[in-house]
């Protein structure tokens, strides 16, 4: 499995893999994006174009994968700034978030000047997502999970076999997301983490949307603030 970045994902043998993936932190805040495809087909998509469109092209191209959808997780501009430009250059559709952070996704301009961020257009996606949900690029489906907390309208998107998550900016290795934009839940994120997230298993690797990959057993047994230790010491 090569890597564009200093995280990877190792989904297998590519021969026998359900589901390849190459990371390529884009932007200043270094937001992994992530190309997914299938193997048997090499079709793909691309989830969470934040910026860098150039470097998350190469990867494409370097794995020859052939794009032909954009997956969002949320609409803050480090993932989804750039989808809309992406989209248009490629013609594919956006699908996803969940309608619930459609008011991030229409500020995107306002959050491009906040963060001096290039190209950030506000998109109508082809496909807005739910709960249950399901997302499919070649012969791969993955599962959506809406994980509410960081932001209203956050989703997840799971493959089962290869026991691999997209969790975006709900957890870390070793943190969780931010609460304290507009309408950010800490509550509701605890609650999604310990509800959606952990019963897919704790031996489920996940691509967090900032730092290093990790699984959710480590999750459980060492992040302070998602711990089974920890939550039982918050008594609810
Ligand atoms: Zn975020
Ligand atoms: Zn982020």
């Amino acid at each position: 499995m090569s890597e564009e970045g200093p995280t990877g994902v190792d989904t297998g043998a590519a021969a026998d893999a359900a589901i390849l993936a190459v990371i390529v932190p884009v932007t200043a805040f270094q937001q992994n994006c992530s190309v997914l495809w299938c193997p048997q087909t090499m079709k793909g998509a691309v989830v969470d174009p934040g910026g860098d469109l150039d470097r998350i092209l190469a990867a494409a191209g370097e794995h020859k994968v052939e794009i032909e959808k954009i997956l969002i997780t949320h609409g803050h501009i480090d993932h989804a700034g750039n989808a809309a430009e992406l989209a248009e250059q490629l013609d594919v559709p956006i699908e996803g978030p969940h309608p619930e952070d459609a008011f991030w996704i229409e500020m995107m301009s306002q959050q491009g000047e906040q963060f001096d961020l290039e190209g950030a257009r506000p998109f109508e996606p082809a496909r807005w997502l739910a709960h249950g949900d399901s997302v499919a690029f070649g012969n791969v489906t993955m599962a959506v999970l809406h994980c509410p907390g960081h932001t209203p309208g956050h989703v997840v998107f799971h493959h089962a076999d290869a026991k691999l998550a997209i969790v975006g900016d709900v957890l870390f290795q070793g943190s969780i997301g931010r609460t304290d934009f507009p309408r950010g839940d800490h509550a509701a994120l605890i609650h999604s983490i310990t509800t959606r997230l952990w019963p897919l298993g704790g031996d489920t690797a996940f691509v967090p949307g900032h730092g290093q990959m990790s699984n959710f057993a480590a999750e459980r047994e060492s992040n302070p603030f998602v711990s089974d230790a920890a939550l039982q010491g918050s008594a609810n």
